[in-house]
């Protein structure tokens, strides 16, 4: 083993190193497949570079197709694992299909020429090609922080230097036999620009993963555990920010407070998990009603509360009405077929210079008199004063004959 080939380990070593803190990174980490694809882009890389540097015929026609399968995997692992992170789809049909044409194109040069030249443009063009879709795949994702650029930019440089690099090296420096090209300027070139822009794509693919790692930590903490929804503390936090937004919009925001009836006896009678079975099946089913700019949270143990964004008093009491009426037709894990969970609600629109604190006062004051009303129901503070709003077809009978009483 010579001088250079020693050198030549550097780099399949430092492959070997990114390797392994992916793995660590997606095996302790919990984390996504495009993390185990990252770690498959530093494996078939660093077996691609080892093979070049460790067989001792660079000649052998073989060692082109053998190395372009090795790198086009490492390619294929970068790219989509980049796009997957970012919500993207690659094609793989796709990728297999550039693999092949080159390879194909590969043998064909190899069978015609035993120069190095063509073989380097049909390698590093499939190379690029590759890199090109995934930086295209990356512009197409909305995902747009500082490392998320940083990787555009890295995969860009990539593709670049995969499609110009050959062209303007071989213009430089001049062709070269394949035997003896290990020599040639251009392998030294190549050898120097790849290392270092395959570190500097790694140490920012790595530092995009624990970036996600610290995003995801930070969203766990947020979530409340049984129903995905906010916990208490978040949803405050982005509710404050929201009523922000909707006082210099000038938008009108509501909300609704919901507490599920007589629930300490449906944890007496059918078990503390049949509770829980309940407060997750109110929880998802809120989920699934309200529009991604409104937020939600469950704010107590079967206390939930929603922001309602553009939705004036009445379009919100509408809408805790749809909500209690589908919890009515939804069946609970853990209770008998015949018995519906219920629950009170409580609203009100914001009023003018009206912040989160007595806006929520309001709805709660709703909620209370919901309850004392015979529960089931939405109660609506109106702007003028407070009238109660009886959903029930009871509560609606009553309302009707108070009215004609007066
Ligand atoms: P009301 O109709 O007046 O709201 O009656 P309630 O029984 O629901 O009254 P209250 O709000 O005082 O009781 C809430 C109960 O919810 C008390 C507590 O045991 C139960 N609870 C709170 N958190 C959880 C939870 O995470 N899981 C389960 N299963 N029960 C919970
Ligand atoms: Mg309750
Ligand atoms: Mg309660």
């Amino acid at each position: 083993m010579d001088q250079e080939q020693i050198l030549g380990l550097i780099t399949p070593m430092m492959a070997a190193v990114f390797m392994a803190v992916f793995l660590v990174m997606w095996k302790r980490g919990n984390m996504g497949h495009y993390v185990l694809a990252f770690a498959g882009a530093y494996f078939f890389f660093g077996l691609g570079f080892l093979a070049t540097h460790l067989i001792p015929d660079t000649g052998a026609a073989y060692v082109f197709p053998l190395t372009q399968l090795l790198y086009s995997l490492g390619c294929v692992c970068a790219v989509w694992g980049a796009a997957n992170r970012a919500g993207e789809a690659i094609s793989l049909p796709v990728m297999g299909y550039i693999y092949g044409v080159s390879a194909v194109t590969l043998l064909v040069a190899i069978a015609v020429s035993d120069q190095a030249d063509p073989r380097l443009y049909i390698v590093n063009t499939g190379y690029g090609v590759m890199f090109a879709l995934g930086t295209m795949a990356l512009l197409q994702a909305n995902r747009r922080s500082a490392i998320d650029i940083l990787v555009i930019v890295l995969f860009a440089a990539s593709a670049t230097q995969f499609l110009v690099r050959p062209v303007l090296t071989l213009l430089i420096a001049g062709g070269s036999g394949a035997s003896d090209y290990r020599e040639s300027m251009y392998y030294s070139v190549l050898s120097v620009a790849i290392t270092i822009q395959s570190l500097m794509t790694a140490v920012t693919l790595v530092g995009a993963c624990a970036w996600d790692q610290v995003i995801a930590e930070r969203e766990r903490a947020m979530r409340d555990m049984l129903t995905g929804l906010r916990a208490r503390r978040a949803f405050e936090q982005d509710a404050l920010a929201t009523i922000e937004r909707a006082k210099q919009e000038g938008v009108s925001v509501s909300l609704i407070v919901a507490d599920i009836d007589h629930f300490k006896s449906v944890n007496d009678v059918y078990g503390h998990q049949a509770g829980d079975q309940g407060i997750a099946a109110f929880g998802s089913l809120i989920a699934g009603m309200i529009r991604n700019s409104d937020v939600a949270g469950r704010i107590g143990g079967e206390e939930f509360c929603i922001l309602a964004w553009n939705c004036d008093g009445s379009q919100a009491e509408a809408m805790a009405e749809r909500i209690r009426r589908r919890l009515g037709d939804t069946p609970v894990t853990g209770l008998p077929s015949d018995v519906r969970l219920t629950a009170s609600f409580g609203v009100a629109e914001r009023l003018e210079n009206e912040g989160y604190g007595k806006m929520f006062a309001r709805a709660d004051a709703e909620l209370y008199r919901a309850k004392e009303a015979g529960r089931d129901r939405v109660c609506a503070a109106r702007l003028q004063g407070t009238v109660t709003t009886l959903a029930t077809p009871e509560a609606k009978r009553e309302t009707a004959a108070r009215s004609a009483a007066q």
